[in-house]
């Protein structure tokens, strides 16, 4: 989840736990359907979401999601075309974490759909920048410095199903964590942090290797040369870098230029939170009144500021194919073959 304020500058919201209890209002539009389309249908391969907080109307990161909604959730991603996710927990204190993560583990043993369809955990958080601007919506009170206890303790509780940790490299004394984790086949990916050039080259060397959601997660005004965004895209060689392709929390003239950096080492997410699927429409999510735009931006209902993405990857292909032009093979390569190439699955 990547909050930032797309237009004032002002403080994103204090929480970054969003849930939507159910649609109110007027809805704009039925709800959007995945389709087999494009090089899904051609190529007979279904998307692998590295990032998802929430889907149709369900929270991942809420207390006691019932099996029943993980279900529910897992079968519309299966029918908007998914075939894979990495379900995203963010930032808490590490035991409300736990729990999150035991209902997830719970939830894949008891229903065989969501075993399929979540098919690891992606942790974003806590050991990220506590700076605003790079921490995003994540709660500043539950960030903190990575350590190799609090890992083993959430991993633990993910049942050796945690596939990405999201961190600072800054925020990792020694990068201690990040070797860690490598050493358990866990990807340690950068997000949320301003890391020197010299730090992240040392985390590489211990072991890091994605970048999360570049071009968010950070300041929106950064040094114009010497900024996290060119320091990652330098290292592109050496990191897989991922993007939130809905042409808001990336606009899309920024989003090609970075693909085209990024070169084979590039991957699309949704980092959808429980609007997804939904279309656009007014809903309240947590305690926020919320609107979803037909941008499938996740907006304030003033629109003063950005709350996260409720794209589907059907939608993050349309985009990829429309508004950037892209072909299908490389579509297919941004929103399947590269996640599973990062993921080493078939
Ligand atoms: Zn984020």
């Amino acid at each position: 989840m990547t909050t930032r304020n797309a237009r004032r500058g002002s403080p994103t919201p204090p929480s970054a736990r969003p849930k939507v209890s159910k649609p109110v209002g007027d809805l704009r539009s039925q709800p959007v359907r995945g389709r087999e389309t494009g090089a899904q249908r051609r190529l007979g391969k279904g998307y692998v979401d590295l990032q998802v907080n929430g889907y149709c109307g369900i929270d991942f990161n809420q207390e006691d999601v019932p099996v029943e909604q993980f279900h529910a959730a897992c079968a519309r991603l299966r029918e908007d075309g998914v075939e894979s996710v990495l379900a995203t927990i963010i930032t808490d204190h590490v035991d409300a974490m736990s729990r999150r993560l035991k209902r997830i583990v719970e939830a894949r043993k008891r229903d065989p759909l969501v075993k399929q369809i979540i098919g690891g955990i992606h942790l974003e958080g806590p050991f990220i920048s506590p700076v605003d601007g790079y921490r995003g919506a994540h709660p500043r009170d539950a960030v903190r410095s990575a350590d190799v206890d609090a890992a083993k303790q959430l991993t633990a509780a993910a049942g050796g199903i945690t596939r990405i940790v999201t961190l600072a490299p800054e925020n990792d004394p020694g990068f201690k964590t990040t070797r860690y984790l490598a050493e358990q086949g866990i990807i340690v990916s950068a997000g949320h942090t301003d890391a020197p050039l010299d730090v992240l080259k040392g985390a590489i060397d211990a072991g890091l290797s994605m970048f999360t959601h570049l071009g968010n997660g950070c300041a929106i005004m950064m040094h114009r040369h010497d900024n996290i965004i060119q320091r990652a895209l330098s290292l592109a060689d050496r990191l897989w870098l991922c993007f939130i392709a809905d042409g808001v929390h990336v606009p899309f003239h920024a989003l090609r230029n970075y693909l085209q950096l990024a070169g084979e080492r590039a991957i699309v997410v949704t980092d959808a939170m429980s609007a997804a699927g939904l279309g656009p429409g007014r809903f309240t999510v947590g305690r926020w009144d919320v609107v979803v735009g037909e941008d499938l931006a996740v907006w304030a209902p003033d629109r003063s500021h950005l709350i996260g993405s409720a794209m589907t990857m059907h939608q993050a292909e349309a985009n990829l194919s429309k508004a950037l032009g892209l072909p299908t093979k490389e579509i297919e390569r941004l929103t399947s073959t590269n996640p599973r190439r990062a993921l080493k699955l078939r």
